[in-house]
């Protein structure tokens, strides 16, 4: 038995099923994985960046050098969900209280077509604004194309319209906490972990709060663990399947059809 053939055994058996994602997932649709390998570099100005701090200290600047500069190429069209995200779809649909929480905010899990009910955008998502106000408006929220960026150049940047605050994208920076914003759903996610008794990791690097939570959930409920990613997990206790997403996702749903 090769360790494909045990997850896929564990799949059929598990109960609830936990797909945790992050950024290696999306690296065959052409987005930067900005934590690890040849784009380390733009990861430093993007953890400098990345901040509610930076963002009201200057909008504009904001919006223009950093946030179109970093997370422009998800606007562009040409930009697809690949083989890993279709699996995921297929796999989750074999049991509706399977979920997957995705750190990416590229939407591309959805695009793949996956049903809302079983996904968690933990971070967010790129392509909505809300106003960036700290509670008091209530979340005056626009998708992205129904917001003018095109006066950035004269420092003139998105407000919302019920209290002229600055409009801000509907994600997570590194200032914030998860518990921040609903659209998080947080609470949800730390639940499902914990009631999981299978937790897949999907092209993550570990480095983000939510995969200490997962790694928590399952030391204490002794859920299995399995890492889908060319690197190696961080911790004990993992079966390895150390190959991209998009490889190994479609061959367990290959092996689950069979
Ligand atoms: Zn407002």
């Amino acid at each position: 038995m090769s360790a494909l053939d045990d997850v896929a055994g564990w799949l059929r058996g598990a109960r609830r099923v936990v797909y945790l994602c992050g950024a290696g997932l999306s690296v065959p649709s052409g987005i930067r994985a900005y934590r690890s390998g040849p784009d380390a570099v733009w990861g430093e100005y993007v953890l400098e960046w990345g901040t509610r701090a930076k963002f009201m200290e200057d909008p504009a600047a904001w919006w223009k050098t950093f946030w179109l500069g970093a997370h422009g190429e998800l606007l562009k069209t040409g930009i697809h969900p690949n083989a890993g995200h279709t699996a995921l779809v297929a796999l989750t649909k074999r049991s509706a209280g399977d979920l997957i929480i995705t750190q990416n905010i590229d939407g591309l899990q959805r695009a793949a077509g996956q049903p809302e009910a079983q996904l968690i955008e933990i971070h967010g998502r790129h392509d909505r604004f809300i106003c960036a106000s700290d509670g008091d408006c209530e979340g005056i929220e626009e998708a992205v194309t129904s917001v003018d960026l095109s006066k950035l150049d004269a420092g003139v940047f998105p407000v919302c319209a019920r209290c002229g605050l600055p409009m801000r994208p509907l994600v997570l920076l590194f200032d914030e906490y998860y518990d921040g914003h609903t659209q998080y759903q947080a609470h949800r996610a730390r639940r499902a972990l914990d009631d999981a008794d299978l937790i897949v990791f999907v092209g993550t690097s570990f480095s983000v709060g939510i995969t200490s939570s997962a790694i928590r959930s399952a030391d204490v409920s002794g859920a299995r663990v399995v890492n889908v990613n060319p690197e190696r997990a961080p911790f004990p206790r993992v079966t390895e399947l150390n190959e991209g997403a998009e490889v190994v996702l479609p061959k367990l749903v290959a092996l689950l059809q069979g």
